[in-house]
């Protein structure tokens, strides 16, 4: 599976917003956009002026590194969404939120979506009783997601589990932490969605 593997903190500084990229170093004065909130490089310094272009290319690098999707799997959700009703960037950015490891983010099973996507790969979850351990897996409303059977008593998992324990989960989704078990129960909605990107930016780039 290919995935982005250069320096994580730098895509932060490039969107200029924090991504939440490395889990809890994203909560603390450790975070690389609070040291240097400019952009990296040799110009990062410098002009600050955007193209129209420029903008829209912006919003649709934030929205790709934030859910950590590549450029041919991103293009075929815009794709997947020009097919739906309604707005297509409202459309796009539900279907990233669906992705199974965007999901295990959410009930706040892992720290960052990088950590839900090894999670996912290495096979901890099942959906509806069943194993799935691709990231990109699109959930639907009614599904059951849940820790698989040799998962459930791994330390690690409350570790992570109690110190995420405070963050809000998204109303379509519901989770019962004690019964390690959570359930998708609508589409996500714009308002439900944290991530502040322009996606209508998104869309006219795409238009072209
Ligand atoms: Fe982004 Fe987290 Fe790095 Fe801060 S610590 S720059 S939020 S990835």
């Amino acid at each position: 599976m290919a995935r982005y593997t250069g320096a994580v903190c730098r895509q932060c500084r490039r969107e200029g917003m924090k991504l939440f990229l490395k889990g809890e170093r994203c909560y603390t004065d450790k975070c690389g956009i609070s040291r240097r909130s400019y952009a990296p490089g040799q110009h990062g310094q410098g002009r600050k002026k955007t193209s129209e272009y420029g903008l829209q290319l912006r919003a649709k690098q934030m929205a790709k590194r934030y859910y950590g999707v590549l450029e041919s799997q991103f293009r075929k959700y815009y794709e997947m969404a020009e097919r739906k009703e309604g707005k297509t960037g409202e459309q796009l950015l539900a279907i990233l939120e669906s992705r199974l490891d965007n999901v295990v983010y959410r009930l706040g099973w892992a720290s960052s979506h990088a950590e839900a996507r090894q999670f996912v790969s290495h096979g901890h979850f099942t959906i509806n009783g069943k194993k799935v351990d691709i990231p990109s897996y699109l959930c639907k409303p009614g599904e059951v997601i849940s820790f698989g059977e040799k998962s459930r008593g791994i330390e690690r998992f409350k570790n992570i589990i109690a110190s995420n324990s405070a963050r809000p989960v998204p109303k379509w989704l519901e989770v019962n932490n004690e019964a390690l078990e959570g359930r998708v129960l609508s589409v996500a909605e714009r308002a439900d969605i944290e991530l502040t990107v322009d996606e209508t930016l998104i869309v006219e780039l795409y238009s072209k």
